[in-house]
């Protein structure tokens, strides 16, 4: 047991959902080395959402309240670490939930899709009868009614290719993502740099805010957002935190 007290108390709870994912088949070995890459960014970036990090999740929100079609993808490491938070995020925008991994397995597919209903998921796309173009096989594989037709799609913790290809199809992509510098954080078209455990649960937050305002004041909160300068600014904080600390 690790005690409440102790200084990194989120992070090493943080580590041993992802190690109990693995356990039970949900998350792969590859989502540990994801984590432990992710942890780095958020050690630089004080372990916070910043600023910039708050005003993308506003975004994201916004955003997927506008799409006629938002879809959420969920991969092992999401499974493991916010299997209730994403439900919610799910309910609340009314966008369905598909399993979508790097290193796929049938056998990983249903482990993470009988995990998230027995948390109480209603909305999965399950099937993976369409392919995402110029992806290698096993990577392209989605759903005709999920992510291959949807126009705003979440990708938490997606890798920097299939974030290009899921853009040349035409969709928006919000990623969440701890590393500025990554391809899938440079290719999105929002990206969020703040970690999944903290992102979540904020985009649902504003969501019930966003129900105060109209289509247009959505709309203008969408249009007035720019990624480059979102993550240019991701690094001032990440630099600003280090000079902090010299
Ligand atoms: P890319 O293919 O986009 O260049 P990569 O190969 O550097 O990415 P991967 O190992 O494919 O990275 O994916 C892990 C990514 O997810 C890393 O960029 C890491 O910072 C990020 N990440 C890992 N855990 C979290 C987390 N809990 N919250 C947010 N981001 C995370
Ligand atoms: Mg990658």
């Amino acid at each position: 047991m690790i005690p409440k007290s102790h200084p990194r108390y989120v992070s090493l709870m943080t580590r041993d959902k992802i190690v109990e994912g693995v356990r039970q088949g949900i998350t792969g070995t590859q989502g540990l080395i994801a984590q432990g890459r992710g942890e780095a960014f958020d050690y630089l970036l004080g372990e916070k959402t910043t600023f910039g990090a708050l005003h993308a999740e506003k975004v994201a929100a916004a955003m997927m309240l506008l799409a006629k079609r938002p879809v959420i993808s969920v991969n092992g490491n999401v499974a493991a670490l916010v299997p209730e938070e994403i439900i919610r995020l799910s309910e609340a925008v009314n966008a369905p939930l598909e399993v979508n991994l790097f290193y796929r397995t049938e056998e990983r597919v249903n482990a993470i899709i009988r995990h998230l209903r027995a948390k109480g998921a209603k909305s999965i796309c399950t099937k993976s009868d369409a392919l995402i173009p110029s992806i290698e096989h096993e990577r392209a594989k989605v759903d005709s009614s999920g992510i291959f037709s949807a126009e705003v799609v979440l990708v938490p913790l997606e890798d920097g290719d299939r974030c290009k290809a899921l853009t040349d199809m035409g969709k928006i992509v919000i990623a969440i993502d701890l590393n500025p510098l990554s391809r899938t954080s440079q290719w999105a078209n929002v990206t969020i740099v703040d970690n999944i455990v903290r992102a979540i649960p904020n985009i649902t937050g504003f969501v019930k805010e966003h129900g105060k305002l109209d289509e247009d004041e959505l709309q203008k909160l969408v249009e007035g957002f720019d990624n480059k300068k979102n993550l240019a600014d991701a690094i001032d904080n990440i630099l600003q935190h280090l000079s902090a600390r010299k």
